[in-house]
């Protein structure tokens, strides 16, 4: 099907129309809304290597990938194959499996600083769930994260966060009580001296400090340089948890993760998107004298009845065993392919002379419409968000679906090609002319 320019979107506004009579914002999570940049949301009903489909047939090429997990494409055949095979055998067993170590041996091989993990169905889960590992094994209660760092939507990590809560200008969430707020300590990112200023005041009481070390979720924002071994040495010297949020970049930026790509070992590290490979998944790992502590073997609680389903161990294996044996040329191959979307398009803004900030590590990238470098969450906002809308929705009326928030990370896949790229970047063209015309 030819990519349309007048996208018809009858059947996902009626979609639409019945959803929000079902579903708050008619949807399950708030991003997928659309409200941060218009328009109706295409309803997904099929996608294939690095396209999507809507209910009214348009195609679109996908630049979100399910917001990660998505590394080789939609319908990647091992992977379908493998949940297929699984699902035969019975989609849940609520006992033990093989799988379940097949799993978590890989995971465990790619990332040296984990000896045991526990797998969650979620990437909040993984996070809410180290957080209460790292306050038992430190015995202290403040923590330590940073503004427009997103871990999942758990009480205590809502505070200053990005993804959806910065897209929708939420100053953290409602029905958080002060009292559990309290124990966060949001700091700006990239900032040493901010961290240094919270130990120095809170000498021995925060258990951990969690980041995300490669930012996603403010759009995306590396760290400075030495700024993950700056926040080691802290943490080390200072006898609180360093841990290390990979849901996102866990076998995106690198097969061992930004932990791998900047040789920096965390304490703990949560995982999730990929090593589920689109199907719900989630992990915490760490020392075993850290995981340890978790019951059965110890005091601190955590469980979860489809927690290791057999399916999502079966659509992550098939992922990460495919990206472990094709590990060089998976990761040159996104490489090549980010570089050039990314760079082509801010080529493209700039002989149009709009503002626009590249931000990428490997096949995670934003375009900021901003007019200086970002490095934190104040630089962030500094965006134009009107602007980048309609760039949104013109990019989306040229079959292109970025994802829909200036504060989200843009995501490539092993089935993008260099045809898909050389079409980003003249679709571009023609939406960036069109908002500097404007
Ligand atoms: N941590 C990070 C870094 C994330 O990007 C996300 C989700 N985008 C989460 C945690 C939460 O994961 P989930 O949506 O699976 O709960």
């Amino acid at each position: 099907m030819p990519v349309s320019q007048k996208r018809q979107l009858n059947r996902s506004a009626e979609l639409q129309r019945r959803a929000e009579n079902l579903l708050p914002g008619g949807v399950d999570s708030p991003v997928r809304a659309f409200r941060a940049v218009g328009g109706s949301p295409p309803f997904a009903v099929r996608g294939e290597g690095a396209y999507l489909w809507d209910a009214d047939g348009n195609r679109y090429l996908d630049y979100f990938g399910s917001w990660g997990p998505m590394i080789l494409g939609h319908a990647f055949p091992p992977v379908v194959e493998a949940i297929q095979h699984a699902a035969a055998n019975s989609a849940s067993f609520g006992a033990s499996t093989p799988s379940e170590g097949d799993l978590a041996e890989l995971v465990i091989d790619a990332y040296p600083s984990i000896e045991k993990l526990r797998f969650v169905s979620s990437g909040t889960e993984a996070t809410m769930s180290a957080i209460r590992l790292a306050r038992a094994s430190t015995k202290r209660d403040y923590i330590i994260k940073f503004e427009g760092c997103y871990h999942g939507h758990s009480d205590g990590l809502l505070v200053k966060a990005g993804s959806g809560v910065a897209t929708f200008g939420i100053p953290g969430s409602a029905g958080v009580p002060d009292e559990i707020a309290h124990f966060t300590l949001a700091l700006p990112f990239n900032d040493i001296f901010a961290v240094e200023a919270a130990f120095a005041e809170h000498r021995g009481q925060i258990a951990c400090v969690i980041l995300e070390p490669i930012v996603g979720n403010m759009g995306c924002v590396p760290p400075v340089d030495s700024y993950l071994q700056a926040l080691r040495d802290i943490t080390q010297r200072e006898q609180a948890l360093l841990i290390f949020d990979e849901v996102m970049t866990g076998f995106r930026v690198a097969y061992g993760g930004a932990q791998e790509l900047y040789g920096v070992q965390p304490d703990m590290t949560t995982l999730g998107k990929i090593i589920g490979g689109g199907l719900p998944c989630g992990a915490f790992g760490a020392r075993s004298e850290i995981m340890d502590m978790l019951a059965p073997l110890g005091p601190v609680y955590q469980a979860g009845t489809l927690s290791g389903n057999p399916l999502a161990m079966a659509a992550g294996i098939a992922t990460v065993s495919h990206l472990k044996e094709h590990r060089n040329e998976v990761y040159a191959r996104l490489e090549a392919l980010s570089a050039a979307v990314a760079d082509g398009v801010a080529a493209e803004a700039a002989r149009i002379g709009l503002s626009l900030t590249t931000n990428r590590v490997g096949a995670m990238f934003t375009w900021f419409f901003a007019a200086n470098s970002v490095i934190d969450f104040e630089s962030a906002v500094t965006s134009d968000t009107a602007t980048f809308a309609r760039f949104h929705q013109a990019m989306l009326d040229q079959g292109i679906w970025l994802p829909p928030s200036q504060y989200e990370a843009a995501f490539m896949s092993t089935a993008h090609t260099m045809d898909d790229v050389a079409h980003t970047i003249s679709a571009a063209k023609d939406a960036l002319q069109g908002l500097a015309e404007k």
